[in-house]
């Protein structure tokens, strides 16, 4: 027995998004079936729907869902009907990676995320009209008003929660938090520097100041978003276009340097001078989606002078069923006010709402349904 729902779907690399009644799989013995509340629309649905990311089409796309549990295979035990959860990404739990607790790292992390299809036979868990649609898009492809994930990619979280806004904790603001806290490891008092203050670097900004880094400087040309960055707690916000050496001012601001630096944008440039800003020991977290053909673009004698580490971040260094619920809980504690990133849309206006979030104004938009 399927479930009736409306999905949005693309057709073809580079089309709008238009809504069709599709039916949702019954969740098999390991997965359970969300009825939808929120999602988050994250720049890597954008990069899938534009064809800078390879995915198969037709699909459903839609990876930072929210919703209620409405049923449960046999085996699942964790995650009850009724629930509230966030969806994250599949990781299949028993490889070198998962059983370090670094799930976003798993060795099935491609098939099990980006796939289109069930990793293990093929089989779809959305069709329209009898025909396979491409969804299992992060174990969720959450822009439907149902959805289906495995036991692992649920999370349950606390019902007194907003759980409308609660999805793009399942991606987006994992990674930038995830980032600071985990993969950098930022303590109290630490310093970083943040380039690009979109949803992924002023996440990365709550996050250090959650834990209580010390200087926290963003590096953004939007006004709007560097404004922002000041209330969330930066210590400093450098606008490059009115800033032509940022290294330099990064030092005077400093003294030194920074013991970490955080990069959203994939530009080499920044990546260069982000390296230079750092002091002894440091550590360089790229997050950036690079141009296909770029290099690390350090030079290695400085780094060897100063021991500096450079390390691409998938996904925060998260373990979803233990960081979901401590940015929760953070949020809870007024600590972590990622509220203030997101501007809630109509579900039925999805490409307004992607297109609000790529032309800068919206930091991450979430449809409700
Ligand atoms: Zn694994
Ligand atoms: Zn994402």
């Amino acid at each position: 027995m399927s479930t009736a729902a409306r999905a949005a779907v693309i057709r073809k690399t580079g089309a709008p998004w238009v809504i069709e009644d599709v039916e949702v799989a019954t969740p098999r013995e390991d997965e359970v079936l969300v009825r939808m509340v929120g999602t988050g629309i994250c720049h890597t649905d954008m990069g899938c729907k534009d064809g800078h990311f390879p995915v198969p089409m037709p699909i459903v796309l839609g990876h930072e869902g929210s919703g209620v549990v409405e049923a449960i295979g046999a085996k699942v035990s964790k995650v009850k009907v009724g629930d509230h959860v966030v969806m994250s990404f599949d990781s299949c739990g028993h490889c070198h990676s998962c059983d370090a607790h670094l799930p976003s790292y798993c060795y099935e992390f491609y098939p099990r995320n980006l796939s289109g299809m069930r990793s293990v036979d093929g089989s779809a868990t959305i069709t329209s009209k009898g025909e396979a649609l491409n969804a299992v898009f992060f174990c969720q492809s959450s822009f439907a008003t149902y959805a289906v994930a495995r036991e692992i990619n649920t999370i349950v979280v606390d019902k007194s929660l907003p759980l409308e806004i609660l999805g793009p904790l399942g991606c987006g603001i994992q990674t930038g938090a995830g980032a600071a806290v985990n993969a950098l490891g930022i303590k109290k008092g630490d310093s970083l520097a943040i380039f690009g203050g979109g949803a992924v670097g002023l996440s990365a900004l709550l996050g250090a100041r959650a834990v209580g880094a010390g200087t926290v400087i963003v590096v953004e040309p939007n006004v709007g978003r560097g404004k922002l960055a000041l209330e969330l707690g930066a210590t400093h916000v450098i606008n490059p276009k009115e800033t032509a050496d940022v290294l330099a001012k990064i030092k005077e601001l400093t003294g030194a340097g920074v013991h970490f630096g955080l990069d959203t944008t994939g530009i080499p440039a920044v990546i260069a001078a982000g390296v230079e800003a750092l002091l002894p020991n440091g550590m360089m977290g790229l997050l950036g989606v690079p141009p296909p053909e770029a290099t690390v673009p350090a030079n290695m004698m400085s780094m060897l002078v100063r021991g500096i580490g450079v390390k691409y971040i998938v996904e925060g260094d998260a373990d979803p069923q233990e960081f979901i619920p401590r940015m929760a809980g953070w949020y809870k504690e007024g600590k972590f006010p990622f509220d203030r990133l997101i501007k809630k849309f109509p579900f039925d206006q999805i490409n307004e709402a992607a297109q609000s979030s790529l032309s800068g104004d919206v930091i991450k938009p979430v449809l409700v349904f």
